[in-house]
């Protein structure tokens, strides 16, 4: 069923009516490896979680009461159809969620509650990657890199892929020559996503930061779409605000992905290829501060 309500003004009742249609998530699975925490006898829920090279051995935060605020958000998902409710409702087209729902498929959501320098609760939203082309929305957490210089790496050079992929459809030549032109795309879209991921800066508690690239083995290369889902991005923006973080949940909304692991309206922790290794960095020096999960 295609939940996307579009940007045309709504009722009351006609917005109540979605929400009551919004399905609620799964419960959060309970993790079957190392990483479940038994604290007093009880399984409690891990979130985000990710081995320490430093500390050699896993840092974690708990889903605590960020996952109720997800719960909300889905409501506000479904009501809404855009993305553009937290902070500028004159761009929603601009944000709109449409494509969750067919080609695109659907994404992570992300909430991060933390507590601010003042002790004030806060709470953080993220989307993983873009939203309808958009990396950048007022109120959800930015990307880990500065969009200008992302444009500036990005534009030409893509422009350039592209022109390579029209030649490499429209091509009458021998095979040689196709072959050619495909190894060229080829090297040039290695070459590009290198220099994007070079502006990736990755930050933890203990006031490091580190190039992406240190935390994904030379031979394998960084995994598509490294530091872009909902972990890194809430914890980067909590970082930058002086934020200490005490709970994270993540769950997915759209259309099934491809491989078919992820399902609209459920919960998932911490991604193995991508964040593991870049979140045990990011939370470390922050067990000291939350003492395991609790308020500091
Ligand atoms: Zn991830
Ligand atoms: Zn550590």
């Amino acid at each position: 069923m295609n939940r996307f309500i579009g940007w045309l003004p709504v009722s009351n009742n006609q917005v109540k009516q979605r929400l009551s249609e919004a399905p609620k998530p799964e419960p959060f699975p309970v993790m079957q490896n190392s990483t479940a925490d038994v604290a007093d006898g009880q399984i409690r829920e891990i979130s985000a979680h990710g081995f320490c090279s430093n500390c050699q051995k896993e840092h974690f935060l708990p889903t605590g009461r960020s996952k109720n605020v997800c719960y909300a958000l889905t409501a506000k998902l479904a009501g809404h159809g855009h993305l553009g409710f937290l902070e500028h409702f004159s761009r929603q087209q601009d944000y709109s969620m449409a494509d969750l729902f067919g080609d695109a498929r659907g994404k992570m959501f992300g909430v991060l509650e933390g507590v601010d320098p003042r002790g004030n609760s806060v709470i953080l939203y993220a989307f993983s990657g873009q939203i309808n082309g958009q990396w950048v929305v007022p109120g959800w957490a930015p990307p880990l890199f500065d969009l200008q210089e992302w444009k500036n790496v990005n534009d030409d050079t893509e422009k350039t892929v592209k022109n390579y992929t029209t030649r490499i459809i429209n091509h009458t030549g021998s095979a040689n020559e196709l072959q050619n032109l495909k190894r060229a795309r080829k090297e040039l879209s290695q070459q590009l996503m290198k220099e994007l991921h070079s502006l990736y800066t990755v930050k933890n508690f203990r006031g490091e930061s580190a190039p992406l690239h240190s935390f994904y083995s030379e031979k394998r290369g960084i995994p598509t779409g490294a530091g872009d889902c909902c972990a890194p991005k809430l914890l980067n923006h909590a970082f930058a605000r002086s934020i200490t973080p005490v709970s994270m949940a993540e769950f997915y909304w759209g259309k099934t992905n491809r491989s078919q692991l992820k399902k609209h309206g459920c919960f998932y922790p911490t991604c193995r290829d991508k964040c593991y290794p870049l979140l045990g960095f990011m939370l470390c020096g922050l067990e000291s501060k939350t003492e395991d999960g609790c308020l500091p």
